[in-house]
């Protein structure tokens, strides 16, 4: 599923490719794309794109009176079309001048058409951008506060907390930082919370200059270049070690049982 890294790379896309563009009609075939029916979308967001910005793991699309919310869901991908292909995409944006964005290969996904209120609300529902320049580690410390009992990993991914990780990205920064996902949160200490800080941004950088990882493929066609060091690895790319799995909320989470120590151990080192 593409995360923070990959959304900020097809934002930058999109900037380019859409601002300033006047879009003629908003089309959604596949069932769930669209919270509401395509002539009322093309009826709010119809009119020039004024900005694109990247929220969590959606793309937001600013018309003048509405804005569009873009999410990929699993392995969803955007690319630049004909007015022909937008009929048979999942989802579309169709501009006055004939050609098309589309959305395809999209499970869970939508492109939600949202007014100014219920866009600002969807916006603030979202926790702290770990990109974002005052994300120091008092801020990572303060969004991870509330909620101290949950596993490290499940807070990591908490969107309302902190927005754009995921699964993937949540396993590269924990081993990056050392830390096992099963650590509860209340039994992090200020050196686990600056080294967890540390890792986040070198983490989210190196895969946003990477233009995010290679099963992501960009607007351009081209896939990203981040490669993955622990998660679904056989061997840890830190240490070499066999990695181990853990199914945790159904979802595959891949460990270095020598990088990071479960939390029982943690307590003797
Ligand atoms: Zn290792």
């Amino acid at each position: 599923m593409p995360e923070l890294p990959e959304i900020e790379r097809l934002a930058a896309q999109l900037r380019r490719a859409v601002v300033g563009r006047d879009v003629a009609r908003v089309l959604g075939r596949r069932r769930g794309m669209l919270n509401v029916a395509p002539d009322e979308a093309s009826a709010r967001l119809g009119g020039p794109l004024r900005e694109v910005r990247r929220r969590g793991k959606e793309a937001v699309l600013s018309g003048e009176r509405a804005d569009a919310w873009l999410h990929l869901g699993l392995g969803g991908e955007v690319r630049a079309a004909t007015a022909g292909d937008a009929e048979r995409a999942a989802g579309a944006l169709v501009f006055a001048d004939g050609t098309a964005l589309v959305v395809d290969k999209v499970f869970m996904g939508h492109l939600h058409v949202l007014p100014p209120a219920e866009s600002q609300q969807r916006w603030e529902s979202y926790g702290r951008d770990p990109l974002d320049p005052s994300f120091d580690v008092a801020a990572l410390a303060g969004a991870l506060r509330a909620r101290p009992r949950a596993a490290l990993k499940a807070a990591l991914t908490d969107q309302s907390a902190i927005a754009g990780i995921g699964n993937l990205y949540a396993d590269e920064i924990l081993l990056c930082a050392g830390l096992h996902p099963l650590r509860r949160v209340a039994t992090l200490g200020d050196a686990d919370l600056r080294r967890l800080h540390e890792a986040m941004q070198a983490v989210l950088r190196e895969a946003v200059a990477a233009g995010g990882e290679a099963g992501y493929v960009g607007v351009d066609g081209q896939p990203g270049s981040y490669r993955a060091r622990i998660h679904r690895q056989p061997a840890c790319g830190r240490c070499g070690t066999p990695t181990v799995e853990l199914r945790l909320s159904g979802r595959v989470t891949t460990v270095c049982p020598l990088c990071q120590p479960a939390p029982g151990e943690a307590r003797d080192a």
